[in-house]
């Protein structure tokens, strides 16, 4: 039997009631941004994430860029970041008009590393951003230290702990997806920033409603960006089962951990025991991965690699001068990663099934 990377119907099927009737509750109300499920929304993620405010956007994307708006980055300041992520980590950055300086991975986490971060600071770094990646917290009690403001991308790593607290509550905001693949994930696109800072707060509130603090008398240049009603109570059926599917996460994982034990040609994800890693991706370290890979697609086993071209390596940041080279580990993390399927809903024999088939490779 083929095993799919992601199949979100299984998980929508299990709540398919309360689903339909948060739909046509929407739909029958007659108000459709900015009503009281996305108010309502906020208030929950926000005690979810242990912040006092969340404030709903339009994507993920979207709250990393107001995110660093509101934390006042602009034109000619820098910030620091991974060059190991999604794309959409530097282009807010850029959208702001400031520079993204990358900062290599520590190899062992695929995160941050803080003693690389020390080595990029200079006189216009104005905030550090750094990625949970692949659901696994950054040290954020190191890059605190450095009393630089923090805006977390939080995009893969709802729910995820370093010593007990939730990621999104470290930094000067938290910023969170919910693209369909997500640990929470909506109908769409959606976004969320959290934050314990009150002007923050009020700041993204105006920047995501075009500037604008009263009708029709605005302030300053925004945006539309709105989380919609449609979405917020779609997520706010998910939310409550959130702690559930991280479990089923972590169970799939272990189970990984245990068939793949004695495949020495492949490196399993590191947890550092003061994290809770949420695995919204279970990425390996593997030898040979172009024909591990061929051999899984021949088997209908689907895998993905993310990422395949670290940013400082992409066309679209040519202009910041990099070469091959200038993250070592960050590249090296490229060609070796392979993320095998760990959605919540994956079933047991699927992942012995996974588990088979790469033995079997590496037996031949
Ligand atoms: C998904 C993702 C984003 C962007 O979120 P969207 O909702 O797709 O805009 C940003 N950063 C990381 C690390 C992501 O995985």
């Amino acid at each position: 039997m083929p095993v799919t990377f992601f199949d979100i119907t299984r998980q929508n099927s299990q709540v398919k009631e309360e689903l339909s009737g948060a739909i046509s509750r929407v739909a029958n109300s007659g108000r459709y941004i900015l009503g009281e499920n996305v108010a309502a929304f906020e208030k929950e993620a926000a005690a979810y994430c242990g912040t006092k405010f969340a404030v709903g956007v339009a994507s993920g994307t979207d709250a990393l860029h107001l995110a660093l708006r509101a934390a006042g980055v602009s034109s000619g300041d820098e910030v620091v970041t991974s060059p190991f992520t999604f794309v959409a980590t530097a282009e807010a950055i850029d959208y702001c008009g400031a520079r993204p300086v990358f900062a290599d991975i520590d190899p062992a986490t695929f995160n941050l590393d803080p003693a690389e971060v020390k080595k990029k600071f200079s006189k216009k770094t104005k905030a550090i951003l750094p990625v949970h990646l692949y659901g696994l917290a950054c040290q954020m009690d190191e890059l605190g230290k450095f009393g630089i403001p923090i805006i977390e991308d939080c995009a893969q790593a709802m729910g995820a702990e370093l010593n007990g607290r939730q990621a999104g509550s470290f930094g000067a905001a938290g910023c969170f997806s919910f693209f369909p693949t997500k640990n929470l994930g909506c109908f769409g696109d959606g976004g969320l920033i959290t934050t314990n800072d009150e002007k923050i707060n009020n700041e993204l509130r105006v920047l995501r409603n075009h500037g604008s603090r009263s009708a029709y008398h605005h302030d300053l240049i925004g945006y539309n960006s709105r989380l919609d009603e449609l979405q917020a109570a779609i997520l706010r059926v998910k939310l409550p089962h959130l702690n559930n599917y991280l479990a089923m996460r972590r169970n799939n994982a272990a189970l990984y951990r245990d068939l793949l034990a004695k495949v020495a040609e492949v490196k399993l994800p590191f947890e550092p025991a003061n994290r809770k890693h949420t695995y919204n991706q279970f990425t390996l370290l593997v030898k040979d991965r172009e024909g591990l890979l061929a051999h899984l697609k021949s088997k209908g086993v689907a895998a993905m690699v993310y990422y395949p071209l670290s940013l400082h390596q992409q066309k679209a940041f040519a202009a910041l001068g990099h070469k091959t080279g200038d993250f070592p580990r960050s590249e090296e993390a490229q060609a070796q990663v392979l993320s095998l399927p760990i959605f919540p809903e994956l079933k047991e024999d699927e992942i012995k099934e996974v588990c088979a088939a790469i033995a079997e490779y590496y037996r031949r």
